[in-house]
């Protein structure tokens, strides 16, 4: 009985053991299993966060360079590798190594012994000309300890050549305001200083201020043209606007100095209907027009034509059969103020800015402008403009 007893017992001891240990066993498990889920959990939400990171500093416009405590390449975004053209992997390099630009590795050891340094201009001849602003910082633990440093780069290569170019263009326009105004100003001395008792004289000196006041006026108005159609101001009066009529209308206007040099204009425009602001493309045929007739051949002729193109555009042409213009001012003759030949043109009363007015016009009728000629033989200029509907 009691053996009976106490084997029971045992028995019953033995199952609870190992239901215990299986029961501790499963516990253990599901913490385990809990443990995994939890680690994974945090590391999806690092990889999270370091793709949102990545995501940022790549969709900045900025560059940015960040160093380790060893001045070693810790992060570079793509604006920046953009910037520096560089394709290769940065992380590990020093700046030199990835850059060679001596002035960095300067402006890195400036940073380090200042605490910052902002809106320091470099001008980068390494990868064709460029212009950065840099900001940067050395970045400090709660201990105020060096971890490493930051570098913010920003592009200033459009800016600087959009400065450039307004310096250009503030020195042409007093360059050409000045030429007309101190001829009319000589000549106005010289007549008080007793040329006008002379009546031949007096004529003849009155007659070269007069054409340079008009030089000056007419200056005066395309500078007026070019600063309303740069700033957008000029607006189009888009209209169906008949072009073989318009062409006649601009031979009238200027058949008196074709005539004089004995030029033939002739009119091979078949009837076609542009939608365009009318009075602008006057403009554009006019300095076509008396372009071709005044740098073209004496007794020589001056055509314009055209024709409808495949993508339903009205392309125009103006020829004519003068010199023409060498191949490397082609494209040149559309900025502002250039001429192939200055004395020439000045002669001939330009301004230097037709071409460019008449190139601002066509694309602002959201046309294309440009040129083809052949040495002694003659120039071409096309235009295209959409047709009215
Ligand atoms: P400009 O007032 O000097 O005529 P434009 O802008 O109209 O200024 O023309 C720029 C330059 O292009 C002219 O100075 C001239 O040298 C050249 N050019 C323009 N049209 C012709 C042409 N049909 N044949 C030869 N050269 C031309």
């Amino acid at each position: 009985m009691w053996f009976a007893l106490t084997l029971i017992l045992a028995v019953a001891l033995v199952a609870l053991h190992f239901w215990w240990r299986e029961k501790l066993l499963a516990q253990s498990r599901r913490q385990t299993v809990e443990m995994e889920e939890f680690q994974r959990k945090q590391q999806q939400h690092t990889l999270d966060a370091k793709a949102q990171q990545q995501v940022l500093f790549n969709s900045m416009l900025e560059g940015l360079l960040l160093l380790d405590k060893n001045k070693k390449i810790y992060l570079a975004n793509r604006a920046f590798k953009n910037l520096f053209g560089l394709k290769i992997e940065l992380r590990g390099r020093t700046m030199m190594e990835a850059l060679r630009v001596h002035e960095l590795d300067e402006l890195v050891k400036r940073v380090e012994a200042e605490g910052q340094v902002f809106e320091h201009e470099l001008k980068l001849t390494e990868f064709s000309e460029r212009w950065v602003q840099v900001n940067a910082a050395v970045i400090t633990n709660s201990a105020g300890e060096r971890e490493g440093t930051i570098l913010v780069f920003h592009d200033l290569t459009r800016l600087k050549q959009l400065e450039r170019q307004r310096e250009e263009f503030v020195a042409n326009v007093s360059h050409e305001l000045r030429t007309p105004l101190s001829l009319i100003k000589g000549y106005v001395e010289t007549l008080l200083d007793g040329a006008r008792n002379n009546p031949e004289v007096a004529e003849r000196f009155l007659k070269i201020i007069e054409r340079n006041a008009n030089r000056l006026d007419l200056l005066i108005q395309d500078l007026l043209a070019i600063s309303a159609l740069e700033s957008g101001k000029m607006k189009l009066e888009l209209q169906p606007t008949e072009l073989h009529a318009l062409v006649e209308k601009v031979f009238t206007d200027l058949h008196s100095r074709a005539d004089n040099k004995g030029v033939r204009l002739v009119n091979e425009l078949p009837a076609m209907t542009a939608k365009a602001d009318v009075n602008r493309v006057d403009q554009v045929l006019a300095n076509l027009v008396d372009n071709a007739i005044k740098y073209g051949r004496a007794q020589g002729s001056v055509t314009v034509g055209g024709e409808k193109t495949d993508d339903g555009k009205l392309e125009i042409f103006v020829r004519d059969d003068g010199p023409g213009i060498p191949a490397e001012a082609l494209d040149r003759v559309f900025e502002r103020f250039y001429r192939v030949d200055k004395a020439r043109s000045r002669d001939q009363g330009g301004t230097g800015l037709g071409l460019s007015i008449v190139k601002h016009i066509v694309q602002s009728h959201g046309g294309e402008v440009w040129a083809k000629s052949e040495l002694g033989k003659g120039t071409t200029f096309f235009f295209t403009l959409p047709a009215a509907a």
